[in-house]
């Protein structure tokens, strides 16, 4: 027999534990499944310097810890494995867990973020871990005092560009465009950095290295010309993906894959919510995946006493 719960969270990054703290406290049962690391896409962000609360600015790492402190405080379980798929069954829905049990639930709220887009270029995917990474807080200090490249021109790109101008000797932000997507202050910060080079307006063909990575293969977009940037690293930051397998043909979802909900966190299907960077919505941040979280816990709440 499969266990029950009244709700299961997918996902334990900021969203998902904000909506299990608020759940908790007021007395509803929820099981949080999260087969990474708690803390979600927050842990692999080196500085945090938005979220209010932190005048200095926090670490992704130690804010993702304290949010699960926090929440297994209040006893949420946080269960190692992820959701392969959720099934409606009559008034409820079943999770088939990776684990291979089944637990049913009275509600769910898929809080899953995102993952790393990949380019698609030669050697992105043969250089994996010899050179390619989408982490620079994870891989960045093994190449400390070398060349390395970030690829785009989101916040993102830009964010990590400048923790990895601290340890590496030149950073080269190669972007598509001759403007940057990323927030002005990220880019007045990068544009003063003596060791970061803005490398703009280039087609991004290929990374070269046959064991690892020796360089990036580019193109100026006007004069067509072709020339090689030498690095050891090349880090990814092109966008990210939602992760919404577990739901697909649930849920309604957007043109770009997100799940389609208002700020209500109120899916097409009643009974699912969607909390975070999962959901569609302009503003991809931490502060508003707390807020969806608080607000997919009120609209659990608001549910289960519409099915009494
Ligand atoms: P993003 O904003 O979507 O930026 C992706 C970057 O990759 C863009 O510059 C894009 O170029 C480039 N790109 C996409 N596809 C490409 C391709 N095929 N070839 C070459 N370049 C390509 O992603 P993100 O930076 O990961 O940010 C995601 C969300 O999180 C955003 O809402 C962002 O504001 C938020 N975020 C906020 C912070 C913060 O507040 N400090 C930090 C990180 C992320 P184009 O510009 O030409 O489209």
């Amino acid at each position: 027999m499969p266990e029950r719960v009244s709700v299961a969270i997918i996902g334990g990054g900021p969203a998902g534990l904000t909506a299990a703290i608020y759940l908790a406290r007021a007395g509803i049962g929820c099981a949080v499944f999260e087969p990474a690391v708690p803390g979600g896409m927050v842990f692999m962000v080196h500085q945090i310097e938005n979220y209010p609360g932190f005048p200095e600015g926090i670490t992704g790492r130690e804010l993702a810890e304290k949010i699960e402190a926090q929440a297994k405080r209040f006893g949420v379980e946080i269960s190692q494995t992820g959701v392969k798929k959720v099934h409606k069954a009559d008034h409820e829905f079943l999770l088939e867990l990776e684990s291979g049990n089944q637990i049913n639930a009275r509600a769910v709220i898929v809080a899953t973020g995102c993952k790393p887009k990949k380019l698609g270029i030669k050697g992105e995917e043969e250089l994996f871990g010899r050179g390619v990474s989408y982490c620079a807080t994870c891989d960045g200090n093994f190449y400390r005092g070398q060349d390395v490249a970030v690829i785009g021109g989101g916040d993102s790109a830009l964010q990590e560009a400048l923790y990895l101008s601290q340890i590496c000797r030149t950073v080269y932000v190669v972007h598509r465009r001759k403007e940057l997507r990323a927030k002005k202050i990220l880019e007045d910060r990068c544009k003063e950095k003596v060791n970061l080079k803005l490398e703009l307006n280039v087609n991004i063909h290929s990374i070269i290295g046959e064991d690892e990575v020796r360089g990036l293969q580019v193109a100026d977009k006007e004069s067509g010309e072709k020339r090689v940037i030498a690095v050891s690293g090349i880090f990814f930051y092109v966008g990210m993906d939602p992760v919404t397998d577990m739901v697909r043909g649930l849920v309604k979802l957007d043109d770009a894959g997100f799940i389609e909900a208002g700020e209500d966190t109120k899916t097409s299907m009643p009974g699912i919510f969607a909390a975070g960077d999962v959901r569609s919505k302009p503003a991809k941040q931490v502060a508003s995946a707390v807020a969806d979280g608080c607000n997919a816990s009120f609209a659990i709440e608001e549910y289960f006493l519409e099915q009494r």
